[in-house]
């Protein structure tokens, strides 16, 4: 799952800080959009799909849900997890785009899909990477000497200059409350000291602005302090993104317990980044099984992960699920052929299956008639969200979102419709015009009482705590939403590679 894009409009001024901010609009909408009613009759009720039109289909389709749901266990899917756990391992604690963790992670899944009997390309394209020589380090000078945790009390922003910096600390608009207008206002600076390093609160604009609006007073470096709300609700501090190249001085993002505790006067720090951004070579790894039509239901989900761990929720869940179910799905006749994407670059901003989709012709991209995209379908604090409709049509009742919300209502399971924004791979095949949907368990948002209530699990607590962190590792997975999703999975790729409809 990518991290949300800060917006900027003050609207939401208490949601931009981190790049949380959409996803708690998606929490706002995902409260707004609980779905009491049942879903239109008019889809097909789950477990019993209509049937296929042509005789010469092999398996009935409900035989095939069923079978796929049985060949697709929590054991089988685990056994990649461990996999990619073991991969991250052996380098350097991650899978990011373009490391060693990545390709291993690429080379993995290719073995995997070939042993099954599937023809595999890989689809490759550049990308830019942040890459870091060294972990940045942040220490007090005085009043006291403290050396600083990387990652559990700041964090380095993606893109951020190097530079090696000693100074005295001025701090602009720290209040610190969630809706101080933080380093927003050019005005905020002045008076500022050149050649300080500021501490900025996060505030109504973008924290990229804020860094900018430092540089230009002077600062020789800049620390973004987050609000309370957002630095108490996680294991660590959530990396931001410079979303500027004409930023020239190193940027570190601090929790706010050590953002009060800096602001005091007298606080004089010393800070070190050495990163670099280079061009790498990722690739997309795809996998088809033709049917007996031209049409193809595509299925996707990111193998990369942030540098900050392994990524084994986000997305070791959701590509290991798919990965199974390719397994099981080898060989078995289906109306429509059944295309699987291991992106690359999601954690990026999307590039892997952008590029994907960039790449398809009219007729390439007119044959795929959905796509379905699984993100994090493991988090321990889970919740089951459907993906809904951004492009408006929530109401078409023939929509991906019904056959994942009859499946589980079937089941008593509860559900929620969550707008994700296009903040994982099914953005660039939804603004491509082709119907996507999917599956989601939830990343750093809170989980509200209501949910609580619906899901089970911790209220006031993100539904993944690891986040993009060290933590998100084999034991960051639920075991009891891996087994459900993993079966609305299959169930669901089954039901449309069989019904030739939507
Ligand atoms: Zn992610």
């Amino acid at each position: 799952m990518n991290q949300a894009t800060q917006q900027s409009t003050p609207r939401r001024r208490a949601l931009i800080i981190a790049g949380i901010a959409l996803a708690l609009i998606a929490g706002a909408i995902l409260v707004l959009a609980v779905t009491d009613d049942p879903p239109p009759s008019t889809s097909p009720p789950s477990g019993s799909p209509s049937p296929s039109p042509s005789p010469s289909v092999s398996t009935s389709p409900s035989g095939l849900t069923a079978r796929l749901q049985e060949a697709v266990t929590v054991d089988g899917v685990t056994r990649h997890l461990e996999e990619f756990q073991r991969i991250a391992d052996e380098n350097g604690g991650n899978r990011y785009t373009a490391t060693p963790g990545h390709e291993e992670s690429a080379a993995y899944v290719a073995r995997v899909l070939r042993n099954a009997g599937y023809e595999v390309s890989f689809d490759r394209f550049d990308v830019t990477v942040y890459e870091e020589n060294a972990p940045s380090v942040l220490q007090r000078r005085a009043p006291s000497r403290t050396f600083f945790e990387n990652s559990a009390d700041f964090t380095t922003f993606n893109f951020s200059p190097s530079g090696s910096v000693t100074g005295r600390l001025t701090s602009v608009g720290v209040t610190p409350e969630t809706d101080g207008l933080g380093g927003c206002e050019e005005s905020a600076f002045s008076g500022f000291p050149s050649g300080d390093i500021a501490l900025v609160q996060a505030g109504p604009c973008t924290l990229t602005d804020q860094v900018l609006n430092a540089q230009d007073a002077g600062a020789s470096a800049a620390l973004v302090m987050f609000t309370p709300e957002l630095a108490d609700t996680s294991a660590g501090v959530l990396r931001p993104t410079l979303a500027s190249s004409e930023v020239t001085v190193p940027a570190l993002a601090v929790s706010t317990k050590l953002g009060v505790e800096l602001a005091r006067s007298g606080t004089r720090v010393h800070l070190e980044v050495a990163g670099e951004i280079a061009e790498r070579s990722t690739r997309n790894v795809i996998a088809e099984q033709s049917g007996e039509t031209d049409d193809v239901v595509m299925v996707g989900a990111h193998l990369d992960s942030v540098p900050d761990g392994p990524g084994i929720n986000d997305n070791g869940s959701g590509s290991a699920s798919i990965l199974e179910l390719a397994v099981a799905l080898s060989g078995v006749e289906t109306r429509e052929g059944v295309r699987f994407a291991f992106w690359s670059a999601e954690e990026l901003g999307l590039i892997g299956s952008d590029h994907y989709v960039s790449e398809l012709s009219d007729a390439e991209r007119n044959r795929i008639t959905a796509y379905l995209n699984f993100d994090m379908v493991a988090s321990p604090n889970y919740m089951r969200l459907v993906y809904g409709d951004s492009l408006g049509n929530v109401d078409d009742p023939a929509a991906i979102k019904n056959l994942f919300l009859d499946y589980f209502a079937e089941r008593d399971l509860d559900t929620d419709l969550i707008d994700l924004s296009g903040r994982s791979d099914h953005g660039p095949f939804e603004r491509a015009g082709i119907p996507v949907g999917g599956l989601f368990t939830g990343a750093e948002m809170i989980k509200d009482r209501e949910a609580a209530r619906l899901f089970g699990g911790e209220p006031g607590r993100p539904g993944d705590p690891c986040y993009h962190l060290a933590c998100d590792d084999i034991e960051n997975i639920s075991e009891e939403s891996l087994d459900q999703l993993s079966d609305a999975i299959a169930f669901s790729v089954a039901t449309l590679a069989t019904s030739g409809e939507l």
